[in-house]
């Protein structure tokens, strides 16, 4: 096959993996990326001396990583030196005693007698036979549900679909599945939040969903030595080796037939453009489409701080939860409101990887999600936001405000303006069962044979195995159009 001529636009993970399976095949490769570095929302952020994961900080379900490595002929391990973190993260939930934390592991052994000594026996008895039916569906249902490059929503309509959905009652709510298994209110809580990386309230997530709990406490959390910005530069870093162009600080303004314009005025042609601009907003933008009725998932407000001191409370992953987790997902999803008790996430990757703070300090990373742009998010909603992370911080453990020495943070216009997420949805379109699987937008454009997508917004969807899966089936796709 000639060596064909690709621009990709974005330079998140999803791009760049698509940008080194194609330099890989020996074809010509530019990269376009509007900022000053790789990564997208996995990119680094500084305060002082700290370094910060600026977005994802928990990497898991391996098997996508590897597979890019070796579908390149080269091993992860080359590459990335990772690490598991075990226990997973700390839970703070707002009780006191015994049922203030829990340790969260990826022991099975050592999760059930936490379970037992947390809420109690019958609990405990239930967690491997749940972990187990959970590893079952992810062991069945990714192949057939998530690695599957759809060409239509017929694709789904097969018998043995049908079969597996009611195996597995996948399409059950989540929560509700999870409060039939469990008697403890910490414990139902703690089993359905993963949809919130996902940004979708497990209220609202099909049971399939589970999957991500299994992924956390079946495989494992771990994380790459140097931060999780050595995933996308070590990918960077190989589609350069294979002859990839790529181009910081250029903005891609429009994109039509085979062309792109750049802000600078200059304008490229090429045989295939693969867009990793999250997907709404590249139609609106870049295609000039009109906007599309879809849902979109909640926001993030962040915290990055230079701390000085330690919080030995804390560890490198935790989760502090609320008083009321129900209410505080309404607020988020439905009625748009700051939350009045916001359950968080805080890392600390200097816990494990010292060269991120400086000696006698710690990155003190703080996530809270919010609603998105429905809700106009304010200066004084920043303010009230950090308010009660600092007071609850202060609760649970030797954390002191005045011993944070500088902070950036990033609120949801943040999101939208300098990462192109249209309404700050930080996790892109929702994944609610209708925008999932075979009813994801398209990774082809419909109007220009030219034109593909990869990313959070197309499919299969949000988080890095789903961006670096997506790069897998824009292959496949550039393939069967007789583009490879
Ligand atoms: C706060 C947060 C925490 C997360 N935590 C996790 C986690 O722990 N684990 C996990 O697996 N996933 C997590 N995710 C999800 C994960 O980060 C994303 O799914 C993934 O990084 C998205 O990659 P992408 O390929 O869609 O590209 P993106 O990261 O969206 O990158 C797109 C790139 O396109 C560029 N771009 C936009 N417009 C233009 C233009 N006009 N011209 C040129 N370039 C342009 C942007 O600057 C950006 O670099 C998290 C996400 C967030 C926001």
């Amino acid at each position: 096959m000639a060596e064909k001529n690709f621009i990709v636009v974005g330079a998140g993970l999803g791009g760049l993996a698509t940008a080194l399976r194609l330099a890989h095949r020996g074809h010509r490769v530019t990269v376009l990326e509007q900022t000053d570095q790789v990564g997208g929302r996995n990119r680094e952020v500084r305060v002082n001396d700290c370094v910060f994961d600026g977005g994802p900080t928990l990497m898991m379900m391996l098997d996508p990583f590897n597979r890019l490595f070796s579908d390149v002929g080269e091993k992860l391990s080359d590459h990335l030196s990772i690490s598991l973190c075990d226990p997973n993260y700390r839970v703070f939930f707002p009780q006191e005693g015994i049922r203030n934390r829990l340790d969260c592991t990826s022991n099975m052994a050592l999760m059930k007698r936490s379970i037992e000594a947390f809420a109690n026996a019958e609990d405990a008895s239930k967690y491997p036979e749940f972990i187990g039916r959970l590893g079952e569906m992810y062991r069945e249902c990714i192949p057939a549900f998530v690695r599957r490059n759809y060409n239509s929503p017929l694709d789904l309509a097969t018998p043995g679909s049908a079969a597996l959905a009611l195996k597995h009652r996948m399409l059950s709510n989540l929560a509700k599945e999870v409060e039939r298994t469990f008697t403890d209110p910490a414990l139902r809580q703690l089993f359905c939040l993963q949809t919130m990386y996902l940004g979708l309230s497990p209220y609202a997530a099909p049971y399939v969903y589970g999957v991500l709990a299994y992924m956390e406490y079946g495989e494992g959390i771990w994380y790459p030595d140097g931060g999780m910005i050595q995933i996308c530069r070590s990918v960077a870093r190989l589609a350069e080796k294979r002859g990839a162009t790529i181009r910081l600080n250029t903005k891609v303004t429009k994109i039509k037939g085979n062309s792109v314009w750049l802000e600078s005025g200059e304008t490229l042609t090429a045989d295939a453009i693969i867009c990793n601009v999250d997907l709404p907003y590249a139609e609106r933008e870049l295609l000039g489409e009109a906007p599309k009725k879809r849902r979109y998932s909640c926001s993030a407000y962040m915290m990055y701080m230079d701390y000085e001191g330690e919080i030995p409370e804390l560890l490198h992953h935790n989760i502090v939860m609320g008083s009321d987790f129900f209410e505080n997902l309404d607020q988020i999803f439905n009625r748009s409101e700051i939350p009045t008790d916001p359950a968080f996430y805080v890392a600390l990757s200097s816990k494990t990887d010292r060269t991120k703070a400086p000696p006698g300090h710690e990155n003190l990373y703080v996530l809270v999600p919010s609603p998105n742009l429905d809700h106009h998010f304010s200066d004084a909603d920043g303010a009230d936001l950090q308010q009660k992370i600092f007071r609850r911080l202060a609760k649970e453990s030797s954390f002191r405000p005045e011993n944070v020495r500088a902070m950036k943070t990033y609120s949801p216009h943040d999101w939208h303006e300098e990462l192109g997420l249209d309404k700050g949805a930080a996790f892109g379109l929702s994944h609610d069962f209708m925008q999932s699987v075979c009813f994801r937008p398209a990774n082809r454009s419909k109007s220009n044979p030219h034109l593909f997508f990869v990313g959070a917004s197309t499919t299969p969807g949000n988080g890095l195995p789903m961006v670096l899966i997506g790069a897998e089936f824009v292959e496949d796709r550039l393939q069967k159009a007789g583009h490879l």
